[in-house]
């Protein structure tokens, strides 16, 4: 345990840090209450010994000063420092944020009891500190984990929602402009049929790999449900955002997973269907969904394996 003792009397400093020492403890010393600050924050100790009478800064500033600064980060075992006929200012002390006292001139047998309980004390705090931070990292793994769908390992449609709703927000107050993109397997269900359903997960394990892999930097990937995922396209208009889905598409057929039911193609394809993101109104975010849906439907009426823009004009020839 590190012991800082402010005492400006050069023989009860003296007398006091000898004695501090001789049990066996690390000791700093300061001659008043500006320089146990100062050395405070450099060798930030486990305990204070603080004279109460000082110049520059008397013992309870000294206290409330640091109770100020370890807001949350460590505790500090702060004793006063009181001659008989200061009594008076022990509560005073307490009062300030001190945890106990000692008379002076120091005995060395109280001086021990004192740093018995300010180790006990500290040691508690300690603890209490790594829990909290232990139950704040359980937290964050329980919040991120929330957010994550189970069989893919991407978002889920909860992080989707939530950042469906701090894009709209963002364009609202930036005027940015965003897309949307909404991607379906195609024949999937004849994929299961004819693979078995534990293939069938493989399948979308790939899908949503490739998909993430293949979006810009900064865009995300969601799994909407099912076998359908939706990417959130930043800063890019309808054209843009369009050859940025059909990249994406072209990913997943160009892994060439094979699929004998999925007609004209031999492969696990996907359509998809890109609109703007439109922030105005209460229903926004349903109405970007929609036309994106509408997109997407288009795209699967086309013959599938390709996107559709939400002004239903295809970007791209199948591959
Ligand atoms: P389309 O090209 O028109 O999209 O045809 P489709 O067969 O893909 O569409 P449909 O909506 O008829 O079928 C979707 C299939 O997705 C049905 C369902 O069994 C399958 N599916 C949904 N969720 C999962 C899942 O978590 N795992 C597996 N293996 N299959 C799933
Ligand atoms: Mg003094
Ligand atoms: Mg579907
Ligand atoms: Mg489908």
């Amino acid at each position: 345990m590190k012991i800082l003792i402010a005492e400006d009397d050069d023989v009860s400093r003296f007398m006091a840090v000898r004695a501090v020492q001789n049990l066996g403890y690390e000791c700093i010393d300061a001659i008043d209450g500006a320089d146990a600050w100062a050395k405070y924050k450099t060798h930030r100790p486990d305990a204070v010994i603080s004279d109460w009478m000082m110049p520059h800064m008397d013992g309870s500033q000294l206290c409330e000063k640091i109770r100020e600064f370890e807001e949350g980060q460590g505790y500090t075992y702060f004793i006063i420092l009181t001659t008989l006929h200061e009594r008076e200012y022990r509560l005073e002390g307490m009062h300030a944020g001190a945890d106990d006292y000692l008379n002076k001139p120091l005995d060395r047998e109280e001086l021990q009891l004192r740093l018995i309980a300010a180790e006990r004390v500290s040691a508690l705090h300690r603890e209490l500190r790594s829990q909290a931070q232990e139950l704040k990292r359980i937290n964050r793994e329980f919040f991120e984990s929330g957010r994550i769908d189970a069989l893919t390992g991407i978002s889920n449609r909860l992080r989707m929602q939530e950042d469906l709703r701090a894009l709209k927000a963002q364009v609202l107050e930036t005027n940015d402009t965003a897309c949307i993109a909404l991607f379906d397997i195609d024949h999937f269900k004849d994929y299961n049929d004819s693979h078995g359903h534990v293939a069938g997960d493989d399948v979308l394990r790939k899908v949503a790999n490739l998909l993430t892999s293949a979006c810009r930097t900064g865009d995300r990937v969601y799994r909407y449900g099912g076998e359908e995922f939706l990417a959130i396209v930043h800063d890019a208009d309808l054209r843009k955002a369009a050859i940025a889905v059909d990249r994406m598409r072209e990913a997943v057929a160009h892994a060439a997973i094979p699929h004998a039911l999925n007609e004209h193609f031999g492969r696990v394809t996907v359509s998809a269907g890109v609109a703007e993101f439109f922030a105005d109104g209460e229903d926004a975010i349903d109405d970007s969904l929609k036309r994106a849906d509408a997109a997407l439907f288009n795209a699967k009426q086309r013959g599938r394996n390709q996107s559709v823009s939400s002004d239903s004009i295809a970007t791209k020839a199948a591959v």
